[in-house]
């Protein structure tokens, strides 16, 4: 850039310059200040003092209605520091640019999350913030259970003292006598487990706790009225254990259980009433339907829940799929990382890291809130993201869990923050009415992911999902028009501006004989 260039006003500062010319009698004081800060702007080798300068002398005009007149500044001699600015930033931002244009835009943006940041650690605090709490709920029901430190720590400890009855709940979380007696009534239909440590997660006086209302059955499941519509399997599934919607991607579900058993769970039918262990020849038929098949790429090994399998077996079948050649990437369903983070030992790491060599690995699993994100589970997605190619998060949208911007936000930021990349919110299925009581409206899920738009990062926004026999994105579609010229209106979704924004040429996309190479083609044969 040449000098001449580099003094050549630009739009920005020019609008900056007549904004803060004029006259006015300036306070001494002011007189003083600015003057200091003149000084220092003229010395300066780096950028922030004649920024100050400006801010200065934008906050003179705003409020006491000064010019730069008034200090005794030249305009030349401003000209000559904006150059200056110009010169020595990188990008060779103006301070039209930066005084003027881009602290209104950050001043203009901060609004959209000021509500968020305000509410989000009242409404929807993470379990690393209870922390302190959720360890006394700990001590509390570790006593209750007389369970040791070890059985705590264990993975077997948590499932060997897993709560399944409604007097052993009663004892370890404080609900009212009329719940439990509908737990009782419910459980006579429908099975519950809560893991002692997912069962510390439940804040004590919280009515509807938002972790409490993802593992204790409450009447509505009962009292739901409709019709039940047959499990996904009924007519998706080709071969023994899969279910299959696309081409290229199947689920196996190679177990029935969970650690604990939720209260939205879509696959309610599959869990069933008792924990089963599946054959091996049941295994051995997927395997074949995944071998005789060579148009599927992705193998998603579900449940129930894929960590419920024994070492042994998780090895076997990864193995398995690693020694089929046209499947490339693997996945594992499990929110044991969740609802039992004991299970995250060195030896499944090693067992995930080695598939992983073969192939990608990634792992999904289910947070619903940040209050399920501790310290330990924390830990244990961080040892994940290590030993897999990513860790993603599906979590539903639920009634009184997630269900308002400051609790999704709150959840994805969190998430994020514990190694775990948002993929999909998924819509609280239609298929089972005994889900009914925690649905939420569509257009609410809407206004809650497409708020995160420009106020989170974006690799911490996930898509939002139907799933009715195969996955539907919910988006709002973001092209509002077409101009006359071709060029589509876009929507802004952040603050509701329209962006103007031309597609490629179609005179050029339609002429495939000038294409880069292609154009020699001709010159080659001649
Ligand atoms: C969710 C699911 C998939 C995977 O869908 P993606 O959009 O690839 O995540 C595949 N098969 C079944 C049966 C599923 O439920
Ligand atoms: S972890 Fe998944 S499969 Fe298991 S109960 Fe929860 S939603 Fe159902």
């Amino acid at each position: 850039m040449t000098h001449a260039k580099r003094l050549g006003m630009d739009a920005f500062t020019i609008e900056l310059l007549d904004g803060i010319s004029g006259g006015g009698e300036a306070p001494a004081e002011l007189a003083a200040e600015v003057g200091r800060l003149f000084a220092a702007a003229r010395d300066a080798q780096r950028t922030g003092p004649i920024v100050e300068l400006f801010r200065a002398l934008v906050d003179a005009k705003r409020r006491p209605g000064i010019g730069f007149e008034a200090f005794g500044m030249s305009r030349d001699a401003l000209e000559e520091l904006c150059g200056r600015h110009c010169s020595i930033d990188e990008h060779g931002v103006t301070v039209g640019g930066r005084v003027g244009r881009a602290a209104a835009v950050v001043e203009a943006a901060n609004p959209r999350v000021a509500d968020y940041l305000a509410r989000r650690d009242v409404e929807a605090p993470s379990g690393v913030e209870l922390w302190d709490e959720l360890c006394a709920n700990a001590r509390r029901i570790r006593d209750v259970l007389g369970m040791s430190e070890e059985d705590w720590n264990s993975f077997s400890g948590q499932l060997r003292f897993a709560v399944n009855d409604v007097e052993t709940l009663a004892r370890c979380l404080d609900l009212p006598e009329s719940a439990i007696r509908d737990v009782a009534r419910v459980t006579g239909t429908y099975r519950m487990r809560l893991t002692p440590y997912y069962a510390s997660l439940v804040r004590r006086g919280v009515a509807n706790d938002p972790v409490l209302l993802q593992c204790v059955p409450t009447a509505e499941m009962v009292d739901n009225v409709g019709v039940e519509l047959p499990p996904v399997a009924s007519d998706h599934s080709p071969a023994r254990l899969v279910d299959q919607f696309y081409p290229r991607v199947v689920a196996v579900k190679v177990t029935n259980m969970c650690a604990m058993y939720c209260t939205h769970c879509l696959r309610i039918a599959h869990i069933g009433r008792a924990d089963r262990m599946f054959s091996r020849e049941a295994y051995a038929e997927a395997l074949d339907y995944i071998r005789a098949n060579d148009s599927i790429r992705d193998v998603l090994i579900t449940g129930g829940d894929a960590f419920m399998l024994p070492n042994e077996t998780l090895r076997w079948l990864l193995g398995e799929l690693d020694a089929i050649d046209h499947v490339r990437v693997k996945r594992l369903g499990t929110r044991v990382p969740v609802t039992t983070p004991q299970r995250v030992d060195s030896e499944l790491l090693d067992i995930l890291a080695a598939s992983d060599d073969r192939g990608p690995v990634r792992v999904v699993t289910q947070i619903n809130t940040a209050q399920e994100i501790t310290p330990v589970s924390r830990d244990a997605f961080r040892r994940l993201s290590r030993h897999v190619s990513a860790v993603l998060n599906q979590a539903v949208l639920l009634r009184g869990i997630n269900d308002s911007r400051v609790k999704m936000w709150k959840l994805c930021e969190t998430i994020h923050e514990a190694y775990v990349r948002p993929y999909y919110v998924f819509n609280c299925s239609y298929r089972n009415p005994q889900y009914a009581h925690m649905r939420v409206p569509i257009e609410r899920g809407r206004d809650i992911i497409e708020g995160m738009y420009g106020n989170i990062s974006g690799d911490a926004i996930p898509r939002y999902i139907a799933a009715a026999g195969g996955k539907i994105p919910l988006h709002r579609d973001n092209v509002a028009g077409r101009g006359a010229d071709g060029a589509v209106f876009l929507h802004k979704p952040w603050n509701g501006e329209e962006a103007v924004y031309p597609d490629a040429d179609p005179d050029l996309y339609g002429n495939d004989a000038d294409f880069a190479f292609n154009r020699y083609m001709g010159e080659r044969k001649a």
